[in-house]
């Protein structure tokens, strides 16, 4: 290096693109091999479980404990070791070359390796209704919203465990909560459903398909137009809020042309590794799980996508 060339600050050994268990797991590992990662951590930070409530399956919290300090926690921790934590969202990443390149709004990086843990973000229904009433009587988050529908009748949308931790959350301030589900049978697991069937306050419209939002953005919503799956007759339930929890899709638009994707966008890893189809580029989380979808799963392909990395790297240095 001649003496007028200064050291490019914005190169790093490790990027860690996310903030949820897998990332901040990722940047926990990552730091303690002493490879400085920094973690940009997108437009959530701290991911999904920072619109969750209690967190009561993570090992080591026998009291359960609350998504957002759960990850308060993880973000403390991977700093301890000297993670670098920013919060900036990446717009663009170049794969093909090297250092691979990744940008956000605010700046350029350049790093050796990526370790991808983006996650999922919740579906929509895909109305116009849904859309144009999304923040007025429509969300996908109770743990964000519930508290503006004390005393209210509300619907929630699904029939998995986040459609039914959704309504039980809800009947806290709701008068009434009716879960609303295309089918006659539910796919949450059976602990949840056992705790939404001894609620009081949990009513249920099994099979029927939400085809409309009835409302508008001054005079708020008061009903939902449901169309029966099996008869095809389609009625007016009325409500004054709607939840959509209707699962997830992977956060991996940026990878489209990239990255080996399956079908429904997930990006595929070599398992049991979590390497991607290019060299020194790691996937963890949810964007790379259409089955599991756990905090704990997260978490542990998060350290094992840093592990990947610090290998890697020793490789590559020769
Ligand atoms: P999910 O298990 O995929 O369930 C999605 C639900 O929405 C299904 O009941 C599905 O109906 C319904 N659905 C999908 N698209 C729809 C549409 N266009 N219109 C109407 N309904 C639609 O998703 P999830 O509930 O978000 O759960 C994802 C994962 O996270 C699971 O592994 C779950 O166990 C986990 N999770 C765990 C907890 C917990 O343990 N406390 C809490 C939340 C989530 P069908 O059943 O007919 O397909």
């Amino acid at each position: 290096m001649s003496t007028t060339e200064t050291p490019d600050t914005n190169h790093f050994k490790v990027i860690v693109m996310g903030s949820g268990p897998a990332g901040l797991t990722a940047a926990l590992y990552a730091a303690r091999a002493n490879l400085q990662p920094l973690v940009l951590e997108g437009s959530q930070p701290g991911g999904q479980l920072t619109i969750t409530t209690d967190v009561e399956n993570f090992p080591g919290f026998p009291d359960g404990i609350l998504g957002p300090d759960l990850m308060d926690r993880m973000r403390s921790q991977a700093k301890r070791f000297g993670a670098q934590v920013k919060f900036e969202a990446v717009s663009a990443v170049d794969l093909q070359t090297r250092p691979l390149e990744i940008r956000t709004d605010e700046d350029r990086y350049l790093t050796d390796t990526l370790i991808i843990a983006t996650g999922a973000s919740a579906k929509q229904i895909g109305l116009e209704s849904e859309k144009e009433l999304m923040g007025y009587g429509v969300s996908a988050c109770a743990t964000c919203d519930g508290f503006f529908f004390k005393d209210k009748e509300i619907v929630v949308v699904g029939g998995g465990d986040s459609a039914l931790e959704e309504a039980i959350f809800l009947t806290k301030f709701a008068s009434k909560v009716t879960v609303i589900h295309r089918r006659d049978e539910l796919r949450a697991s059976q602990i949840m459903q056992d705790r939404a069937r001894a609620n009081d306050k949990i009513h249920w419209l099994w099979n029927k398909q939400v085809v409309e939002i009835l409302g508008s953005r001054q005079d708020k919503i008061h009903a939902v137009r449901v169309k029966d799956t099996e008869s095809g007759e389609e009625s007016e339930y009325p409500c004054e809020g709607v939840f959509v929890a209707i699962g997830h899709t992977p956060n991996t638009e940026l990878f489209r042309d990239v990255l080996d994707l399956n079908e429904v966008g997930y990006i595929v890893v070599r398992e049991p590794t979590t390497r991607t189809n290019i060299e020194g580029v790691f996937a963890c989380g949810d964007a790379t799980d259409p089955i599991y979808r756990q905090a704990i799963s997260a978490a542990g392909s998060g350290c094992k996508a840093a592990i990947d990395a610090e290998r890697w790297l020793e490789t590559a240095s020769g």
